[in-house]
């Protein structure tokens, strides 16, 4: 049974999802206190709520059954999101359910700029009738130039065409064919966008590239009268470029639902700037933006506590394509890793130093992901983390100096996987792949071809290639009443060293293992214990 804690209203639709579940159990409470927050969190695996509810480092130290966090919302700047992933809590939000929220606040604010309407609403309201004052102008064959054409830059764009807009874009991310099926003119670069477009709107994330990114320079590069917005993130558009450009009237009006500061500070110039709509950033606050947020936060928290699902996971790598068909990837990526830290371990090599994962073209696009589960097969055993998960295992591997590395290999099936852990002079790579529909398989240890499925516990033994020690070995393991699943024995050439991969039922003690070492003939002897991680 998992707890939920269900925070800062969420709407229900989305709390029905979780409370349908008989696995899960949950707690619905208006926003806490910081303080009693602290004291509940620890009782549960999963929280989900909106910004309102800060998840700082202090409340994660103390939330050591938390696995998951959903934000219904975008916004992540609530979360201490380094502390997160560093304790293997997936953080997951919900970006796209507001989008059409935004992109029809586009429109509703540039009319009224247009239009004049909070101004002929004001009038009306004082009892005037200042109609002659109040002349706009038309979208239609105005052109819109879109900065950042995700989302809701899209959106944007499809609707500028029933306005007759015409419409340019400018997202060096997003390919040609995009911006071809969207009906927009892609340019090269902003400065070709800032020349041509009449209203720039900006719908990029925040980051330093875009920080500052529509400054005095660009706005003094529109042509006079132009219109700017911003309904992305605050510091898009510089304010202090933008009053300026507004009071000189080079810039006719702005529309802004966002700010550096939220709440904008009362008496912040951008208040009292000329022919500006403000917006206390309600770009998604509709009826239907909130539902849909909460309904995808809730059933990625759902997916992820109960069917392991971190693909939308912001703090976990992203993977292209199906999460659940990546999974049999993962698992052979985990478990090749596992073995070959095991081998090399029993070889007197403790310290890895550099972990090399190739991926089969089938796979490739969830590289990240697979490196991931490679990292988790190297510490898992090693080091002693209950929150060690495929979150954390990049991080951890590389605070402890593993240097982590992922290629395409064409050499491997396209379902393979090969894990190859270095350190010191000794290299191993363990192999394995994972074809729809049939069983994961490791299917190469160094140089031995191998076909066994991992199961619990896997035995990699080396002997001399003579006649009798399979049969020794299988009454040794018999006797101690460890059941063999699979036993796989290969040899690069008669009479030479073999290698035997035995998949066993049940755990091997060391007792056990130390007997094997015993037998005449047999050379090494390592003991895998797969584990199975959470999250
Ligand atoms: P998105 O990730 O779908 O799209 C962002 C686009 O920006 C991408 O296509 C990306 O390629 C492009 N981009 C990134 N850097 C760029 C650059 N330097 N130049 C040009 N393009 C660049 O995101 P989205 O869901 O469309 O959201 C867009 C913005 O709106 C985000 O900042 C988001 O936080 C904000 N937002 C605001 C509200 C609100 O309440 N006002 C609500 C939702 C989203």
């Amino acid at each position: 049974m998992y707890r939920v804690l269900v925070t800062d209203e969420i709407d229900p639709d989305g709390v029905a999802i979780l409370a349908s579940e008989p696995e899960l159990s949950v707690d619905v409470v208006p926003t806490l206190p910081a303080k009693e927050l602290l004291e509940r969190i620890g009782e549960y695996d999963a929280l989900v709520g909106r910004s309102a509810t800060r998840i700082t480092e202090e409340l994660l130290q103390r939330a050591t059954r938390l696995r998951v966090i959903g934000r219904a919302g975008v916004g992540v700047d609530n979360i201490a999101l380094d502390t997160a992933t560093a304790l293997g809590v997936a953080v997951i939000n919900a970006p796209a359910g507001n989008t059409i929220a935004v992109a029809e606040l586009f429109f509703g604010t540039l009319i009224s700029l247009f239009r004049n309407l909070p101004h002929a609403t004001l009038s009306m309201r004082e009892g005037r009738w200042d109609r002659s004052k109040l002349l706009g102008s038309e979208l239609k064959e105005r052109v819109l130039g879109i900065v950042g054409v995700g989302r809701i830059g899209s959106e944007i764009a499809m609707r500028a065409r029933a306005f007759c807009m015409d419409v340019v874009g400018y997202d060096p991310y997003v390919s040609e064919d995009r911006f071809t099926s969207l009906r927009v003119r892609r340019t090269s670069s902003l400065d070709e966008l800032l020349d041509a477009a009449d209203v720039v709107t900006v719908h990029t994330p925040l980051n330093d590239e875009t920080t500052g990114m529509i400054g005095r320079r660009e706005l003094s590069r529109l042509r006079p009268g132009s219109y700017v917005a911003n309904l992305a993130r605050g510091g898009i558009v510089d304010d202090q470029a933008l009053v300026a450009a507004l009071e000189s009237g080079h810039v006719r009006g702005a529309v802004l639902d966002v700010f550096v500061t939220e709440p904008l500070p009362a008496d912040h110039p951008l208040r009292r700037a000329p022919n500006a709509i403000l917006t206390p950033h309600i770009g998604a606050s509709t009826a239907e933006a909130q539902r849909n947020v909460a309904v995808d936060a809730c059933v990625a928290v759902r997916d992820a506590l109960l069917r392991g699902d971190i693909s939308r996971s912001i703090n976990v790598a992203a993977v292209s394509g199906e999460w659940r068909e990546l999974q049999p990837a993962m698992l052979v990526a985990r478990r090749a890793a596992a073995v070959a830290r095991a081998i090399l371990a029993d070889s007197g090599m403790r310290a890895v130093r550099r972990l090399a994962l190739r991926c089969g073209s089938a796979v490739v696009g969830g590289s990240g992901a697979l490196l991931s589960a490679a990292a988790l097969g190297v510490l898992e055993g090693v080091v002693e983390s209950d929150r060690l998960n495929l979150i954390n295992a990049r991080a951890l591997a590389e605070a402890r100096g593993l240097e982590l590395s992922v290629a395409e290999s064409l050499q491997i099936g396209p379902h393979a996987v090969e894990v190859s852990l270095a350190g010191g002079m000794q290299e191993l790579a363990v192999a394995g792949e994972a074809p729809p529909g049939s069983a994961p398989r490791l299917s190469r240890i160094g140089s031995f071809h191998v076909d066994v499925t991992p199961r619990q516990t896997l035995i990699v033994l080396t002997n001399n290639d003579v006649p009798g020690v399979i049969g020794r070995v299988g009454t040794l393991l018999g006797d101690a009443a460890v059941n063999i699943a699979e036993y796989h024995q290969a040899r690069l050439q008669q009479g030479g060293e073999a290698l035997a991969a035995i998949s066993v039922d049940d755990p091997v003690t060391e007792e056990v293992r130390r007997a094997l070492l015993q037998l005449p003939d047999v050379l090494s002897a390592t003991i895998v214990t797969f584990r199975n991680g959470r999250v």
